[in-house]
C-alpha cells in the first residue's frame, strides 16, 4: 500500500473536478485519478451555451477553467487509470499500473463511452458535424438538416428535441421497427419535421471541414447513396464506465451506477457522480451538482469512521 487517503475520486470530468474542489475546500485529503486527459466529454464538446454565465464557451476552454482551479487548489491529479475498487472498511483503489492506494471514501465519476458508428471520417469531422449531444449543440443547425441514427429511446427523444432548430431531421434505423417505446415512436411518426428511414446503415461520413452528406447503405436493396446533410447525431447507445466496480453489485441492468438522491451507492463509503449514474438528464450542469452533493456525504461519513 503506498498512501491513505481521505477521498478518491476517479474522474476529472465536471462532476470529478467539482467533487474535488469541494472536498479540498473542507480540509480533506483528496486525490483524482484520470486515465485520459481532464475535462471528460467537455473536451469533446465544441461549444456550450448553456453553462450559466458564459453565454459561449468551447467544451475545452471551460474544462481547463475547471482543471485550472484544481491546481489552484493544489488538488493532486493521478494520470493513471483506475482498475478496481475493493470494498472494505477502507476502500482500495487499484490504478492499472498496479498500485494499491487505500481511502476512507471513494467517489465515481468515470462517466459513460458513446457507442460509435465505427465508419470512416467519424472521428475526424466529430465537432465538426458528427456530434453525440443534442442538447448541447441543436442550437447550431437553426435551419439545417440534420441526421439521427439509431431507433432507440435516446434517438427518438432527441431527434424530436431538434427539430426545434432544424428544418428537416432524418431518423436512419437498421431494422425496419424502432427499439424505442411506443409513445416515443408515435412521436416521430406523427412529427412533420422528422423523416425516418428504415433498414438502413450509415457506412461514411462525407465532408472536409464539416460534414456536408453521410453515406448510406439500403440492406434491403443493398445500394449505397449519400445522404446530404448539416449535422449527424448517432444515438446508438452508450457504455457507463462502471468496470471498476462492477464486482460490488451497484449497477443496474444497462450497467449505470444505483445512487439514491445523496449520491450513495449501496456500498456505504461509495458514492457516484456525474454521467455514470443511473439518471434522466446528463448535463454539465446536473454532473457538478451531483459532484458536490457527492463530496458533501462522503464528509460526513469521512468524519463518521
Ligand atoms: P438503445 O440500446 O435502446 O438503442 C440503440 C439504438 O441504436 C437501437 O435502435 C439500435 O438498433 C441502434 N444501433 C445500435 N448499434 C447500431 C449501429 N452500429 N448502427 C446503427 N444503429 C445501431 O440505446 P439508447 O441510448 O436509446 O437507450 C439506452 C437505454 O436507456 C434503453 O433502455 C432506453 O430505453 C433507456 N432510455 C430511456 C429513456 C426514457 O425512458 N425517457 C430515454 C433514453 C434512454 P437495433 O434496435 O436494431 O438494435
Amino acid at each position: 500500500m503506498d498512501k491513505i487517503i481521505d477521498l478518491a475520486i476517479i474522474g476529472a470530468g465536471p462532476a470529478g473536478m467539482t467533487a474535488a474542489i469541494y472536498a479540498k475546500r473542507a480540509g480533506l485529503d483528496v486525490l483524482m485519478f484520470e486515465g485520459s486527459a481532464p475535462g471528460g466529454k467537455l473536451v469533446k464538446t465544441f461549444e456550450l451555451d448553456n453553462w450559466p454565465g458564459e453565454s459561449h464557451i468551447s467544451g475545452v476552454d471551460l474544462a481547463l477553467k475547471m482543471y485550472n482551479h484544481t491546481t489552484d487548489l493544489e488538488i493532486e491529479t493521478d494520470f493513471t487509470g483506475v482498475k478496481l475498487i475493493h470494498d472494505g472498511h477502507f476502500k482500495t483503489v487499484e490504478t492499472l499500473d498496479g498500485r494499491k492506494i487505500l481511502a476512507k471514501a471513494v467517489i465515481l465519476a468515470t462517466g459513460t463511452v458513446e457507442n460509435k458508428m465505427e465508419i470512416p471520417n467519424e472521428d475526424r469531422l466529430t465537432g465538426h458535424g458528427v456530434s453525440f449531444c443534442a442538447v448541447c449543440d441543436g442550437a447550431f443547425y437553426k435551419h439545417k438538416k440534420v441526421v439521427v441514427i439509431g431507433g432507440g429511446n435516446s434517438a427518438l427523444e432527441e431527434a424530436v428535441y431538434l427539430t426545434q432548430f432544424a428544418d428537416e431531421v432524418t431518423v436512419i434505423i437498421r431494422r425496419d421497427v424502432f427499439r424505442a417505446d411506443q409513445v416515443a415512436q408515435d412521436h416521430v411518426l406523427a412529427h412533420p419535421k422528422i423523416k425516418v428511414i428504415r433498414h438502413t446503415v450509415p457506412i461514411e461520413v462525407i465532408g472536409e471541414d464539416h460534414v456536408t452528406a453521410i453515406k448510406l447503405r439500403d440492406l434491403v436493396t443493398k445500394e449505397e447513396y449519400a445522404l446530404p446533410t448539416d449535422g449527424i447525431f448517432p444515438y446508438i447507445g452508450a457504455a457507463a464506465n462502471t468496470t471498476s466496480v462492477a464486482h460490488l453489485d451497484v449497477l443496474d441492468p444497462n450497467g449505470y451506477l444505483i445512487v439514491n438522491e445523496k449520491m450513495e451507492t449501496k456500498v456505504p463509503g461509495l458514492y457516484g457522480a456525474g454521467d455514470v449514474c443511473a439518471k434522466p438528464l446528463r448535463q454539465v450542469v446536473t454532473a457538478v451538482s451531483d459532484g458536490a452533493v457527492a463530496t458533501q456525504m462522503s464528509f460526513h461519513f469521512i468524519m463518521s469512521l
